[in-house]
Order: structure tokens, then sequence, then C-alpha cells
């Protein structure tokens, strides 16, 4: 089912009111398999009105409308759908009623205008605010639904959810949008797409929608269907194939993160974790405890900042420090070998890195990073070489430590 959202306001226009409507509605659809075309916003103008209904989407079953339906003159929407919809204005009973209920209840007088809320277009169906005065209204016309909604996100947010999304899905059933989402860490979108040409080609071939989307560290694949769970065996099957290909960066599928994916290995292999910090000073802690559960598996960490600390506290030896530089591979080893027998855990991992942006040299360039993995069978080391911003070099660090470690579980 396809939708066009069409948001109705020159207060949204001029920034002064944030467009939510569309943000929600887009949401709530694609939670429901429905797929927005196009979201729009336009002037609360009979011109603009009725410009933007005569250029929908060829393609589009759904069109949601949201604004200018109150009692207001500015609130010209119900006017224009019902000269576009070529229908009558006539007193709703049941919509009058609830009306006076609203201002009885609240102890305000009721005004003529407020009666005018009332008289709704004979061809629409009538979709009942619980919360408000202006009701929603689903007009008909050459196969493409017209929901009419008001631009208070409460109301529009309650008439969606009670009256259209029940309606919408029996008119749509199984003409649904299905996708799933596999996670990605450590390589990126191009080299990712180099890669599996070969089953993109063959993915496009099969009339599935494919998403690249990236984040720092991250790229996101989203496989889509447009006939709902019809091909779910076969995006599954998909995916599987990719697993194989690139099981180092492949951590999971749709909500999960690179915490929970760490978690659960560390479950399977009921085994405990602790961490050595130097240059995340702790931010890799925060993300492995960030999952409710986390203190099945995670110790603590020893957070050793400065030589000084790194040599009392982790009990690196001096003098492979003066003899590497503290950002090194035998640097990072000591530190979490150390750190696994200190803190008394199965796998330890230590960072070591030059975040930047300065504090870098021709050897040992900002970026550089060296993440130390000890466990019952050695103790190992990684290098990174990441860009020259700070937050996002501290960030992939503890994203790439997550997941080696995770692969590494896995595999070992
Ligand atoms: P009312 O009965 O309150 O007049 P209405 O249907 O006429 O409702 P508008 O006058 O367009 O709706 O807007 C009412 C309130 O809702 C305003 O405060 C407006 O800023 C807000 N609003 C309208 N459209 C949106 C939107 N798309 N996203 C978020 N808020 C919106
Ligand atoms: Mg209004």
């Amino acid at each position: 089912m396809n939708v066009e959202v069409l948001a109705i306001g020159d207060e949204l226009l001029i920034g002064q009111t944030i467009n939510t409507n569309a943000a929600w509605i887009g949401q709530e659809m694609s939670l429901r398999g429905y797929r927005v075309l196009r979201s729009s916003t336009i002037q609360d103008d009979p011109e603009a009105i009725v410009g933007a209904l005569d250029n929908i989407l060829p393609n589009t079953n759904c069109v949601i409308i949201t604004g200018g339906l109150g009692p207001t003159k500015d609130d010209l929407t119900k006017y224009t759908l019902a000269s576009y919809f070529d229908s009558p204005l006539e007193i709703h009973q049941p919509t009058l009623t609830q009306i006076e209920a609203f201002f009885a209840s609240r102890n305000r007088p009721m005004l003529e205008v407020n009666v005018q809320q009332a008289a709704l277009p004979t061809k629409a169906q009538i979709l009942k605010n619980r919360q408000g005065t202006a009701a929603g209204m689903w007009f008909e016309m050459n196969n493409v639904i017209f929901i009419s909604l008001p631009g208070v996100p409460y109301e529009m947010k309650t008439i969606m959810s009670e009256e259209a999304f029940p309606l919408l899905e029996l008119r749509f059933a199984g003409l649904t949008l299905y996708h799933k989402t596999m996670h990605t860490q450590g390589i990126g979108e191009s080299f990712l797409a180099d890669q599996i040409a070969d089953w993109e080609e063959r993915v496009r071939n099969l009339g599935l929608g494919l998403a690249y989307l990236p984040s720092p560290g991250l790229v996101k694949l989203r496989l889509s269907s447009y006939t709902g769970k019809e091909n779910e065996a076969l995006i599954d099957q998909l995916f599987e194939e990719l697993e194989k290909r690139l099981p180092e960066y492949i951590f999971g599928y749709d909500n999960c993160t690179i915490e929970a994916a760490l978690g659960q290995e560390l479950l399977a292999k009921n085994a405990s974790i602790g961490t050595v910090e130097s240059c995340t000073a702790g931010l890799l802690a925060q993300h492995i405890a960030s999952i409710s559960g986390a203190s099945a598996y995670y110790q603590g960490a020893l957070l050793t900042y400065s030589n000084k600390l790194k040599v009392k506290i982790a009990k690196v030896d001096p003098a492979v420090i003066e003899k590497h530089g503290a950002v090194s591979e035998e640097v990072a080893k000591e530190m979490a070998e150390n750190g696994r027998a200190i803190l008394g855990v199965d796998y330890c991992l230590s960072t070591t890195g030059v975040a930047g942006p300065t504090g870098g040299s021709s050897e040992k360039p900002v970026g550089l990073v060296w993440v130390g993995l000890s466990g019952p069978h050695g103790t190992i080391a990684k290098k990174f070489q990441f860009g020259d911003n700070r937050q996002r070099n501290l960030e992939m660090t503890v994203l790439g430590a997550m997941n080696w470690l995770r692969f590494y579980l896995k595999s070992n």
C-alpha cells in the first residue's frame, strides 16, 4: 500500500512549527509495512490544496492530509475538500453531540463556529475525534483514499490509531511492505557494495528492494519485499549467504546492537569480561554495560589514561612503554593480559590510541588505535586507523573492539 502525506499549514512552511505529524505518520506507516512515497508541506490555501490533490503520484493508494480543520476562518481544508469531492455539508449528528459534550465537560460556552465544525461532507465517512472538535474525514475517489485529519498532533494520532489504521488494515491486508535489516560493523559502504555486487544484482533481479544505511562505523543493509511476508524465507536465505561471506562484519538483524550481540556470545560461553581503557576512558565500559543484564558477564574496568597509571594499576612494564610508546601493540597486549589477571575475568579488552585532533606524529598519526584482547587462548592485538574527529574515533574504537571480540568468541 502506497501512501502520500500532505501537511497543510503556513506555520510549517515558515518553520514556526516542526512537522512532527509527517515524521510520526512516516514511522507508523513503515511499522505497518506501508510505503510512504512522498511527503510534502503546502500552504493553507484552497488553490494549493487542490493543486496537491490533482497531482498525487500515480501509484498512490492513500493520501493522509493533516491540518487546517479548525473552527477559525484560516482553516479552509474542509471547505476545499467538500468542493473537491463535490459533496454538500450537513450537520453530522453524532459529531454535534460529541462537540456539545466536549464543551459541557469543560464548562466552556459553545459558539456557532463550533456547531459549524459538525457540518461535514455527506460523501465522507466520518472518523471520530475523541480528543477534540474537528472530526476526521475519509473520502474515496478513483480508487484512492483521502484521509483528512486535524493538525494538532495528539488529535491526529488518536484518530489515526483508533479509526484510520484499523480501516486501512482491513482494506490492505496482505499488501504490506516487509523488511529485514542486517547490521554490519567495520566495513565501509563502498567496500561492502564492492564485495557483494553479484549478490546485489541477484537481489534486484528478484524484485526486492535494497538500501544501504550508513552511520559512523556501521552500515545497515535493508532488504524489502513489497508483497508482505511472502518473501520472508527468501530474504533470510539471502542474508545467510552474506553471513557466510562476511562473518566478521555482520553482527545482527533489525533491533540488534553490537552490545547485545557481544553479550549473547559471552552468555553462550558463560564467560566474564573486563576492560582496561586508555583513550576510550570508560566509554567501552559504558557501552558494554548499557545492556540490561550485563552484570551476568561484565566485571568492571581499569581506567589507565596516563602512562603512570598504566604502570601502577595495569602493571605495564615501564621499559615496554619507553621502547614502543604507549600507543603500541606491545602496550595494548600487556594492558589486556595484565587486566585479565588483575580483574579476574575470562576475557579482557584494552584500548590505547591517539584520539586527536592534536598529538599525532608521522609514526603515530592521529586516529591510530591499538585494541588488545586477552583470553584463555592467549593475547592478541589489532590495529585500527581512524580519522581526525576525536569523538568519532572513540566511538569507532568502542564499536570495533566490541565487534572484534564478538567475532573472536564466535570462532574460538
Ligand atoms: P485546530 O482545530 O486546532 O485549528 P487544525 O486542524 O486547524 O486544528 P491547524 O490549525 O493546522 O490544525 O494546527 C493546529 C495546531 O497543530 C497548531 O499549533 C499547529 O502548529 C499544529 N500542527 C499543525 N500541523 C502540524 C504538523 N504537521 N506537525 C506538528 N504540528 C502541527
Ligand atoms: Mg486551526
